[in-house]
């Protein structure tokens, strides 16, 4: 098969890397890759947002199977276009992408199929949003219905918070067009996890859980990140959990949305709280999580591209995974100074050096090369994974990893893993 993976992180370095091992694969390209993906894939330079150019080369070179990594193209429709163009994609098309586009519409689906989630409303205007809150009282929870790159969800501790961030959201619209409409949810309590499905359209079958830490530093403290650290499996989502997950969060959830007229198809992320054994949907992506891709895809032991094209043309009943029953571990490097401002093109040097450590594998996630250097051109730079029979022992691994790693201006947290090392340790 010829197959185009579509994105530049460490999540599609991880996919590319997982796909090239299949005995089904004849030719791996990458729109647009980065130095990582470049030893693993031909990078063809067309960005991951331009549609035509991106069915165009489809097309032109005949390719098999189109595997979207980030949402930004899911959401602009890429997969229908493709499929429009009689290319297989995997991945959901437009309609099934409001899923993470829209707040309200993941709510309104989750009331649909009877998903566990905090109990809501959804408002257009502000007064009503207001005595909402106030007959709710507080804790209790602000989000903006669209994509505002993670930062608009305000987690209120009185009711005078929860008005302030009606009015910055829906007056003051600090969040652009993100906050025409907002959703008022009830806060939830509990240890978050991420859980990971591939679905066909009408199947699901479950990946693995993991949880991630979003926190730039060490201890989870200072400001959130796109992810600064992974682990699957993870000890809070046990077998039990995972099967109550699926059969509450992820099956119904499919059902519904393929009786409401846009079945999906692709990756479903879900995020969840989980207390005393019972997980309630905090949220739903179109997408595999990054970190999250690196760690599953060193678990992933059967046929990734197999699987992925099976989800693709609405085949998954055929499918079997097999699994490392080890731990794997992701640790971010990242640029000094993000999530702020960094500075780029920074050499780092080892990368090789750290890749011969037994069950160790870096990811590029912002790199590029230049003259036998590679160079970091993102805030997160580098995705370090290890394996091991315990999370004390992938972590111990990985940090090996990390290092053997000589980059002067990159930094990353020592401590991912704390919680479960610590119930490892009980
Ligand atoms: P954006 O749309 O801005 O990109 P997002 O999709 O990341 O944001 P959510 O996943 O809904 O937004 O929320 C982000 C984080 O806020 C969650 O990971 C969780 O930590 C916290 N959170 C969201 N909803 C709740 C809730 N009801 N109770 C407690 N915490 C919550």
């Amino acid at each position: 098969m010829k197959v185009l993976v579509v994105g530049s992180g460490g999540r599609e370095h991880a996919l590319c890397w997982a796909i090239a091992k299949s005995s089904k694969l004849s030719k791996l390209f990458c729109a647009p890759g980065n130095a990582g993906i470049a030893e693993v894939a031909e990078c063809v330079a067309i960005g991951g947002e331009d549609i035509d150019a991106l069915v165009t080369f489809a097309k032109d070179n005949a390719i098999d199977l189109v595997v979207v990594g980030p949402e930004a193209p899911l959401v602009l429709g890429l997969v229908d276009k493709l499929e429009e163009a009689g290319i297989r994609a995997f991945g959901p098309s437009a309609a099934a992408s409001v899923l993470e586009g829209s707040k309200g519409f993941m709510k309104d689906m989750c009331a649909k199929a009877g998903v566990p989630t905090a109990a809501y409303g959804r408002f257009t205007e502000a007064e009503a949003a207001k005595s909402f809150i106030r007959e709710n009282g507080a804790p209790i929870v602000v989000k903006t219905d669209g994509l505002a790159a993670g930062k608009g969800v305000i987690i209120c501790q009185t009711v005078g918070e929860a008005e302030k961030a009606v009015d910055d959201m829906m007056g003051d619209k600090i969040f652009g067009d993100a906050g025409n409409e907002i959703v008022v949810e009830d806060f939830l309590e509990g240890e978050e996890c991420s859980f990971f499905a591939l679905i066909d359209g009408e199947r699901a079958l479950p990946l693995a859980a993991a949880q991630d830490h979003k926190a730039a530093y060490d201890g989870d403290k200072g400001p959130n990140t796109g992810g600064m650290g992974a682990y699957s499996p993870t000890p809070i989502a046990t077998p039990e959990i995972c099967d109550k997950i699926m059969e509450t969060a992820i099956t119904p959830l499919i059902k519904t949305m393929a009786k409401e007229g846009c079945p999906y198809k692709g990756v479903l992320f879900c995020g969840l709280m989980v207390k005393d054994g019972v997980p309630t949907v905090l949220e739903y992506n179109i997408r595999f999580g990054d970190p999250e891709c690196q760690v599953l895809m060193m678990r992933w032991k059967s046929d990734v591209l197999e699987a992925l094209d099976a989800a693709a043309q609405g085949k998954l009943d055929d499918i079997q995974l097999d699994w490392h029953d080890e731990t794997a571990m992701v640790v971010v490097m990242a640029a000094q100074g993000y999530p702020g401002s960094y500075e780029k093109g920074t050499e780092i040097k080892n990368i090789n050096q750290a890749n011969t450590i037994e069950n160790a594998f870096v990811f590029h996630a912002g790199t590029k090369a230049d003259d036998g250097k590679i160079l970091a051109t993102g805030g997160r730079v580098l995705g370090v994974t290890g394996r091991g029979q315990t999370v004390r022992e992938a972590q111990a691994t990985t940090y090996k990893a990390v290092d053997a790693i000589d980059w002067e201006k990159g930094f990353c947290r020592r401590d991912i893993g704390w919680r479960a090392v610590a119930r490892e340790d009980q």
